[in-house]
């Protein structure tokens, strides 16, 4: 990259929040401008083209003459999630695309937005800026930060919920044989936290990495492989063991909480309780984890655990 940096900024359709980050991390405090790196108020004048929001179909042209004005070696940063992978907005019928799609895109910088910290970490790492240092004082990360969302596999019951709330979709889930891959695309992901709220297992937590910058949104993505629970009669696909225990472990501390005293005050009527709830664990933990609804007809276990639901009558103990 050439000594001088000169960066153009083009709003092709974003909310302004991003460029209200951009305009942040030109604030004296962080040393930009020590650094070589300037902003142009005319492509022309620019070797650098960065670009905030997705473009929409009325900026496409506008985006295209632009790139076209930009000196060389004309490196292009998508900056911001609607820049790099089109946000919320993924299905837009406003929408041209993501920027890739429109022009060449030499480097993402994800964030909704960025913040000051993730800009110059993204632009000075992606544009090889010499002289920068992490490690100050404004450099510590608040206390309430978002940052990459990270799962932790081994806590993760598999169960999809995360999926199902993620506003821009960010979060896949592939089937394959005996293997589900629940994959979480950086390149998509708003921090909003709703899939570390939603996960029952507390498998998620936002972690306070900003270092999303690549040149390669196809790998901003992190994921993690779990096995799928089969019925072992007929093969179909089942809800797996370590949700049926997860669920059985939360009825199981919710009667202690509940009903823990009578443990000591009357043993008779917790056993009226704990008795069923000990076997339908034990029915849920072999036959129901292991058959379909369709197996386990088959083999008269259905009456018997209608039955065992029945017994753990908790408004009966609530009065
Ligand atoms: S924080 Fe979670 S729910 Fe929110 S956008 Fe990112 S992956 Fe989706
Ligand atoms: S919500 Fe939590 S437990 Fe369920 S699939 Fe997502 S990460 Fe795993």
């Amino acid at each position: 990259m050439a000594t001088e940096i000169r960066i153009y900024r083009a709003d092709t359709g974003s909310c302004n929040g991003c460029d209200i980050e951009v305009l942040a991390s030109l604030d004296p405090k962080y040393g930009l401008g020590e650094l070589n790196v300037s902003v142009a108020e005319h492509p022309e004048e620019a070797n650098v083209l960065l670009v905030t929001g997705l473009v929409t179909k009325k900026t496409e042209p506008e985006l295209k003459k632009i790139y076209e004005k930009i000196q060389e070696p004309r490196l292009v940063i998508a900056y911001g999630q609607c820049a790099v992978g089109m946000d919320v907005f993924y299905d837009s019928y406003n929408a041209a695309g993501a920027v890739d799609e429109v022009i060449p895109v030499n480097f993402y910088l994800p964030g909704c937005p960025p913040s000051p910290r993730a800009t110059l970490f993204g632009v000075t790492a992606a544009l090889g800026v010499e002289g920068f240092k992490e490690g100050e004082a404004i450099w510590t990360v608040p206390e309430a930060f978002r940052g990459k969302v990270e799962v932790d596999e081994e806590a993760c019951i598999g169960c999809g919920a995360c999926s199902e709330v993620c506003p821009p979709a960010a979060i896949d889930i592939e089937k394959k044989e005996d293997k589900m891959t629940l994959r979480f695309w950086h390149s998509k992901c708003i921090r909003c936290g709703s899939c570390k709220d939603i996960c029952p297992s507390e498998a998620i937590t936002m972690s306070d990495d900003y270092r999303l910058v690549t040149g390669d949104r196809q790998q901003l993505f992190s994921d993690i492989t779990k096995d799928m629970q089969k019925c072992a009669e007929c093969g179909q696909e089942l809800v797996n063991t370590q949700i049926i225990t997860f669920g059985l472990d939360a009825v199981g501390e919710h009667l202690r909480e509940k009903y823990g005293e009578l443990m000591k005050t009357d043993p008779k009527a917790w056993g009226k309780i704990a008795k069923p709830y000990a076997d339908l664990k034990k029915e849920c933990q072999t036959d129901i984890g292991l058959l379909c609804p369709t197996c386990r007809k088959t083999l008269d276990k259905i009456k018997k655990e209608k039955m065992l639901l029945l017994a753990i009558n908790l408004e009966e103990f609530s009065a």
